[in-house]
Formats: C-alpha cells, sequence, structure tokens
C-alpha cells in the first residue's frame, strides 16, 4: 500500500510494472484521516510506502501516523527520503522502518551519477509476523539454503537479502566510479542542504509577495497546508524545491520559462544548479487542461529547485522573467 502523493517514476513501478508480477498496490490520499487509512490494509498487505516530502506535491508525510497504521497491521513502513535527505529528517527517529533514497538528487548534489540507496533500521520484528515474508523466514534455495532471519538476525534479515539475492539477480550495483562521486557528494550533503534551505526559503517568501504569482507552495511558509508537519518532521528547513503558478495560466507560464536566464530548464531536480520544469509544457504537454488536472498539476504550475548560487542572483533572474508575462 503507498501514499498517492509519490514520484512518477515510483508510481509507474507500484501502479504498472510491479502490478505484471503480481503485485498490486493500494493508494491512499496522505492527508486522510487515520481510520480512512486503517480500513485501506488489505489481508495480505505486506508493506505501507510514503515520500517524507513528496515529488512534485511538496506534501509532508504524516509520518507517525504512517508508522502506527503500518505497525498495527503488523507490516514495516517504508519511506522514501529523496528530498529532505537525512540532513533534514531522520525517519528512524519517527517510527520508520526503511529508508529509501534515489542519490541521483541531492545525496550526490551534482548531477554526476544515477543511483539510489536503501536503508534498513533493522526494527521491523519479521518473525513475529513469519506467515506474511517467507522469504526472510524459510530457507532461500538461491544462497545456500540460509534463512535470513535466523542467519542474520532482525538487524540483519532484510538489508542482507537485498544485497546479497536481489542486487544480485537484479543487477542493480553501483559501478565503482559513481559509488566514489556519491562519497565525494555526501561529504558536503549538510552544508549543501543548510544553504538549499536558506535559498528556497527566501525565494518561496519573495514569490509570495510577488503580483504575478497565483500562489506558492513551499512548508517553510507559516500558511501551507503542511507547515506544522514540517516543523515537526523538518525542524531545518524543508529542502529546496518549491513550486508555485504564474497568473495567467500555461500561456504565460511558458513565457516566464522562456525569460529565464540563469536557472536552468530541466526535468532535473535537487541538485547544485537551479533546475525549473513546467510540466504543462515539458514533461506533461501533450495533456490537455482537464487532464492535467486529473493528474493534480495545475497548467500555470512551476517547479522551482532552487540551487546553490547567490539567492540575489535567483531572484533577479526570477524578476525578469516574470516582468515578461
Ligand atoms: C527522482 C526520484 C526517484 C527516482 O530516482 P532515479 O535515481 O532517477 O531512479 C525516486 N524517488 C524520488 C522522490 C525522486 O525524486
Amino acid at each position: 500500500m503507498a501514499s498517492s502523493a509519490i514520484y512518477g517514476g515510483t508510481y509507474n513501478l507500484f501502479a504498472v510494472t510491479m502490478k505484471r508480477m503480481g503485485i498490486e498496490f493500494t493508494f491512499v490520499d496522505p492527508d486522510c484521516p487515520e481510520d480512512e487509512l486503517n480500513a485501506a490494509f488489505k489481508p495480505n498487505t505486506k508493506a505501507l510506502f510514503g515520500e517524507t516530502i513528496a515529488n512534485p506535491a511538496l506534501t509532508v508525510l504524516d509520518i507517525e501516523k504512517f508508522a502506527r497504521a503500518a505497525h498495527a497491521h503488523g507490516v514495516p513502513l517504508i519511506v522514501d527520503n529523496t528530498f529532505a535527505t537525512p540532513a533534514l529528517c531522520r525517519p528512524f527517529q519517527w517510527g520508520v522502518d526503511i529508508v529509501t533514497h534515489s542519490t541521483t538528487k541531492y545525496l550526490d548534489g551534482h548531477a554526476a551519477t544515477v543511483g539510489g540507496a536503501i536503508v534498513d533500521s533493522g526494527s521491523f520484528d519479521w518473525n513475529a509476523h513469519a506467515d506474511k515474508y517467507p522469504g526472510l523466514t524459510t530457507p532461500d534455495d538461491s544462497y545456500h539454503g540460509v534463512t535470513y532471519t535466523e542467519r542474520f538476525g532482525q538487524g540483519g534479515a532484510y538489508i542482507t537479502k537485498a544485497v546479497v539475492q536481489l542486487m544480485r539477480d537484479f543487477g542493480s550495483t553501483p559501478a565503482p566510479m559513481n559509488a566514489w562521486l556519491l562519497g565525494m557528494g555526501i561529504e558536503t550533503l549538510p552544508l549543501r542542504m543548510a544553504k538549499h534551505c536558506e535559498n528556497a526559503q527566501a525565494v518561496a517568501e519573495w514569490l509570495q509577495k510577488h503580483e504575478k504569482v497565483a500562489w506558492v507552495r513551499y512548508a517553510g511558509l507559516p500558511g501551507d497546508k503542511y507547515y506544522e508537519l514540517a516543523r515537526k518532521y523538518l525542524p531545518n528547513g524543508c529542502c529546496g524545491v518549491v513550486s508555485f503558478g504564474v497568473k495567467g495560466g500555461r500561456a504565460a507560464a511558458e513565457r516566464f520559462m522562456a525569460g529565464l536566464k540563469l536557472a536552468s530548464i530541466a526535468t532535473h531536480v535537487a541538485d547544485a544548479k537551479t533546475c525549473v520544469l513546467h510540466p504543462a509544457s515539458a514533461t506533461h504537454r501533450q495533456m490537455n487542461d482537464a487532464e492535467l488536472a486529473a493528474a493534480g498539476v495545475s497548467p500555470d504550475l512551476v517547479r522551482f529547485s532552487v540551487g546553490l548560487e547567490d539567492v540575489n542572483d535567483l531572484i533577479a533572474d526570477l524578476s525578469q522573467a516574470l516582468e515578461l508575462v
């Protein structure tokens, strides 16, 4: 079962590719009341999944609500912490069992490598729900007949199976050069995240006051729907990604995009360089306004991933591009 506010690539993996493999997902509104969340579980639900800060919706997950529901149903909570990174949120503190990352984003930080990571807290008791997790609690014929929970214990069962069986079989192993580049990026993660947050907060506050901006979504803005959750789970900042609407809809947003000089127009996000995307004229350009609304993307929406440039230069770029609208 997964939050419906998740990255599009993950949604496709869950809703289409994994379905073909016989694994079905139930999707739930992450903001739904707790009883509705509990009611969505099925007898064969094996895990609950969400994103700390969802890409691109920028919803902040009520992590404890999700953890309570998962544990009440004897399944682990898995959270994608790509946008928040460990510098801004440590999901294990709030009851998450397993954390995933696209390391392609802030962890590398420079668009140098593609990769991912799984971090297991070791806190989920697989043996207490052994019937649900035979892959961990019964012998693996493909790996010396090992029973992972017996041989590696609660703390090592899941992550050892992921490495010795699944990485081996699926080939999701990073090249040494990519692993080295990722290690270099991680060395400066806390410094970079502090600067991304500071710049994004300033950009969001500036946008909010601009007459040509219809709305701004950033959980660091007082009054944002997710402000209170962000104060609890993201006290040091809400990452660099801000979304906003340009007054005048799709055509106005296109004129704004064409006017940008410093910010790069790119589908990539969460990078040292400022990356901007107008889904209605790029990733979602085949959709009309009604189809966009159904996909949760408004025609005026601009996703602005604030980089590490001088914030005055970024605001000057935004200012001159908005003049052209
Ligand atoms: C980009 C992204 C992914 C997928 O990452 P890749 O490294 O591009 O495969 C997964 N989750 C989130 C939240 C993302 O932003």
